[in-house]
């Protein structure tokens, strides 16, 4: 159901091996890990009251403040045509009846609320351009949540943007490994994300990268890493496998529905690389496709467990090519807004 902040007050209900279940609100519960939970003085009234609403942007950011007096879960959707952010707070009944709205936003075209049921309470934020840029939600010491909005940048261009790069694996996490050689899906990521990163950089585009040698380092460790540098896009490099060795090509994943044309225009772009289409593949649930601050594609290259796929990848003049046709896909990305 997406992240949630640190803080966040729960109802258990059930105790499950290594889940707790949480009631939401009266017609929603969800599952939380065990190891995420701390035990807290309950306070658990049913309902809790919303008050004002502030919709406001400083300089780098838009954001939407509504009132609370507690932590409450919440979860959110994005919708497409129009771009909207969907955040449900549950255990929150609207006594809002006042939503300042200031000039220094300028993403935001709309916020209002909407009340599903008695206790889910709907922000509805309406953006002015059609292509999610991200977004973090979160809570202010006073029991603010505050949903912070990305904008469009003003000049789509690579030599404006900060691109993060992820090579999948590392370390003793040795990935999948080839079908005749015995070659580990983390080295030949790593290799991709460097020839991906001399090209970026020869765009003048910034680059940030999770790792640039055989390090382990676990996906929470990555992600809070992404979350510090805040990039305008991130992209994840993998290797795919099978268990049947006919299956191969290329496969782009996303997660949320507004950074889906991203994975779209790297994965035409890259059948252009001789590849086979495998597909694009949505609701992914991959770990660096989780977090909604930033739009986000996860690129399955080709798969080690196929022969003519091992192949390629074995070739530094293709490596060198899908370098460039990612950077192409994401410069059709940006030409296509
Ligand atoms: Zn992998």
């Amino acid at each position: 159901m997406t992240y949630l902040d640190s803080n966040i007050i729960l109802k258990v209900v059930d105790s499950f091996k290594t889940d707790y279940k949480v009631q939401l609100s009266q017609l929603h519960s969800a599952y939380i890990d065990k190891s995420n939970v701390t035990k807290a003085e309950p306070d658990m009234r049913e309902h809790h009251l919303t008050d004002s609403w502030r919709v406001y942007g400083d300089s780098l950011f838009d954001y939407v403040a509504v009132q609370l007096d507690e932590k409450l879960p919440y979860t959110s959707i994005q919708e497409i045509h129009p771009a909207k952010i969907v955040v449900d707070i549950f255990g929150a009944t609207s006594n809002t009846n006042w939503i300042t709205q200031l000039s220094s936003v300028k993403e935001i075209k709309n916020a209002w609320y909407e009340q599903p049921e008695d206790d889910v309470m709907r922000v509805i934020i309406e953006l002015k351009h059609e292509q999610h840029w991200g977004y973090s939600i979160f809570y202010d010491s006073s029991k603010k949540l505050t949903i912070r909005i990305k904008r469009q940048p003003p000049v789509l261009n690579l030599k404006n943007l900060v691109i993060a790069v992820d090579a999948g694996h590392g370390g003793t996490n040795t990935g999948a490994t080839g079908a005749t050689t015995n070659i580990k899906e983390k080295d030949y990521t790593l290799l991709i994300a460097k020839e991906l990163e001399k090209v970026l950089h020869q765009k003048k585009a910034k680059v940030v990268m999770t790792r640039v040698n055989d390090t382990t380092l676990t996906m929470p460790e990555r992600i809070r890493f992404l979350k510090q540098r805040n990039p305008d896009l991130l992209i994840s490099i993998h290797l795919n496998s099978s268990s049947r060795d006919t299956v191969r090509g290329v496969s782009t994943y996303y997660r949320y529905i507004g950074f889906r044309p991203l994975s779209m225009a790297i994965l035409r772009s890259m059948m252009k690389a001789g590849l086979n289409e495998f597909g694009n593949v949505g609701s992914f649930n991959f770990s660096l496709s989780g977090p909604t601050d930033y739009p986000n594609c996860l690129v399955e290259v080709a798969f080690l467990s196929n022969k003519n796929d091992e192949k390629k990848i074995l070739d530094p003049k293709f490596r060198k090519q899908v370098a460039l046709r990612i950077v192409a896909g994401i410069e059709d990305f940006l030409k296509n807004l």
